[in-house]
This record gives C-alpha cells, structure tokens and sequence, in this order.
C-alpha cells in the first residue's frame, strides 16, 4: 500500500512537471513568431562555398542544425510545389500540386492555421507571389502553374502581407495585366482594406499601419544586381506590420531565384542570390535576438545544379563549381533553426516534418491527421 501511494505520489509529480501538452524536448519552449526561411534550390554545395571564405557567415550562428529528405509524394526528385506543400501542410504530395494531397484534398496550410490562432501571416519573395514556393502557403490547387486562380486565392485568403512580384495575375487586360476574365484582383485587395503598391520607394515609405500588398514587377522580381529594392529591405517593410500582433505572426521568406540561377548554372548569379538571402537572415536573426520569442528556420525545398566545388585555393576563394544537371537533384538539404523551439530542428528528417513542427508548435495539441481546409480546389 505505502509502494502504491509513493507510485501516485511519484506520477503526480510527473504531471505538474510535464503536463501534456509538453511534447517538446530539452526547453520545450513555444515561440510567439515564426519565421521561415527558404532557399530555393539551395543546396548544402552553396553554402559550403558561401561559409569557406567567410568567418562572419551567418549560417555558422546556428547549433540546430538538421538535415531534410525533400522527397515528394511521387518521385525522388522533388519539384518547389511538392516541396513547399510539405514544408506548409506536413504532408507529402506529388509534383505541381499546390496545397492538396495527392488525392487533390486540398490540406490545411499553417497560415491558415496561424489565422485560427489569431496569428498574422505574410509572405515575402523574389519571385510572383503566385509562383509555387508561396502559393503552397496561400492556396490550393492541383497545378502549379494556373497562377491567374492562385492569385484569386490570394485575395480570399486573409493574408496580412504579401510581398513580391506577380502584378500581372493581379490585372486585367485592359490594365495592362494579363487576366483574360474581367476580375482586377487590385480593386477587389482595396476593397477588403488592403494598401496595394506597385513601386520599390512607394513600399520604402510604408509605415506598416494596414495590410500590405506590394507587387513590385508583372512576373518575378529582377535578379539581384538588377532589383533596386533587395529581400532584406521588402522583409524589414513586412516586419512593421507583423510584429505589431500581440498574439504573434508566421512569416515565409523565399530567396526565390537562387533555384533560377542554379537552374542555369550560372555560378556568379548563384552567390549574388545566396548573399542576398544572407544579408537577409543576418537581419532576421538581429530581430529574432530583439524579440527573445521568434523561431527561425532556414530550410531549402529542395538542392539544384547538383554542384560541386571543384576546385579553388586552399582559404576558400576562387572556387569553381561542376554542375551535373540543369535540374533539381535529391540531395539532403540543410535544416537551421534558431530560438524557441529550435531543438525540434535537429537530425535527420523527411521535409513534411518540418511542416508538421511548425503545427504543432502553434498548438501543441493539434491533431496530426490531414485536415481539409476548404473546398475551393479546381
Ligand atoms: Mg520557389
Ligand atoms: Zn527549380
């Protein structure tokens, strides 16, 4: 009888220390923000040549370190659309589909799961906000490519900050976009309450008092050494808004054209854009540090090119790359995490549990079986 009161004693003790909904190891901290990073593209090839001549590297800040199996539902070889699906839902699915299953169910994204949590949410890319990458957050669809609808799904989503390219998609005809179905998505943005810019210095001047949409150029931003307004600028812009949220925000950023670069092999256009995407974590760790409540993680969806350092000097200048493919390739991609929560970004995992992280450290309780979102998939 006295072993059995001691055994109750002892599970009650287990209890106050780790009540339920403690499911992470180590601090099993759950952070306010989270920021998620992606690199198109970028393999771990890039950043080795990124971090051999150079010190002050921002990737060596981080002691999380994991590495991701990008593999999709379908193939070994992941496309972006696959690859952010996972990365925004926790599920696998197949190349070119966008926010569904691969039954095309269409799965719940963690923005929408963010705004049930009364969390704000933007993205902020290179490429169109329609492109694959940040339509896996917005939208659901079975196509990567019919970007005039994901753009309508943009404007249903409830987004707070959507900054990139893509104004085409956005316009009519006879606006000078390229809707052939009469909907000027611009109007319909200023209607539900949203600013809507088109220019670099107007979103320079935004004080980030009300929702933002700032589609900078027709299809893809310039590449950089092109782009007079750099990632790091349009990340600060979506910050202002962001940050004002007591309850917290998620926020996607995509170095979106280091995938294009390496898609050419073009090794200086590779650098340019990983720099910037450097110069772009730099500033988010610098807020994220501020904070002390903002989870940062730098993943890739996928690596291309299939590069390798070839050769160079001995303290990392001059390197040259050998490129095996104009493709994506199914290399492991880095994982870096920094923050409240980073600890579950260790080791080795598939791609859509990095998304299923992200759930649950919203909702510690959340339900791990696919949720539908809504049926607007096509
Ligand atoms: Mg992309
Ligand atoms: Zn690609």
């Amino acid at each position: 009888m006295l072993c059995s009161n001691k055994f109750f004693r002892l599970v009650f003790l287990f209890l106050i220390l780790f009540p339920s909904n403690r499911i992470f190891s180590e601090n099993g901290k759950k952070p306010k923000n989270i920021i998620i990073m992606i690199g198109d593209g970028m393999g771990l090839n890039y950043i080795t040549a990124s971090i051999l001549n150079d010190d002050k590297n921002p990737f060596k800040e981080f002691n999380s370190i994991g590495l991701s199996i990008t593999c999709s539902a379908d193939n070994l070889i992941t496309d972006s659309a696959a690859g952010a699906t996972a990365l925004a839902s926790g599920y696998k699915t197949n190349n070119k589909y966008i926010g569904v299953d691969s039954a095309k169910i269409p799965l719940l994204n963690i923005f929408e799961f963010a705004k049930k949590h009364k969390l704000s949410t933007g993205v902020v890319v290179t490429s169109s906000i329609t492109n694959a990458t940040p339509a896996c957050f917005v939208a659901h669809i079975d196509n990567r490519a019919r970007e005039f609808e994901i753009a309508k799904q943009y404007v249903e989503s409830g987004i707070d900050i959507a900054i990139g390219g893509g104004l085409k998609f956005f316009l009519t005809q006879s606006k000078g976009g390229g809707r052939s179905d009469g909907l000027d998505l611009v109007d319909s943005l200023k209607t539900k309450g949203y600013l809507f810019y088109k220019d670099s210095d107007e979103l320079k001047t935004y004080n980030g008092t009300k929702k933002l949409f700032a589609l900078l150029d027709d299809d893809g931003l310039k590449p950089v050494g092109q782009r007079n307004i750099s990632l790091s600028e349009l990340t600060t812009s979506s910050l202002k808004h962001l940050e004002q949220n007591k309850n917290g925000f998620v926020l996607m950023i995509e170095g979106s054209q280091i995938d294009w670069a390496a898609h050419a092999n073009n090794q200086k256009q590779i650098m340019l854009e990983l720099t910037e995407f450097e110069r772009t974590i730099e500033s988010v760790l610098t807020f994220a540090k501020k904070d002390g409540n903002t989870l940062v993680v730098i993943t890739s969806d996928h690596e291309t090119g299939g590069a390798s350092i070839v050769s160079g000097k001995n303290d990392g200048s001059d390197i040259k790359f050998g490129f095996l493919t104009f493709g994506h390739t199914a290399n492991c991609v880095g994982i870096f995490a920094y923050g409240p929560g980073e600890e579950n970004f260790r080791g080795i995992m598939n791609i859509n549990q990095i998304g299923k992280n992200f759930f649950k450290l919203i909702n510690p309780t959340r339900n791990s079986k696919p949720i539908v979102s809504r049926t607007t998939t096509k």
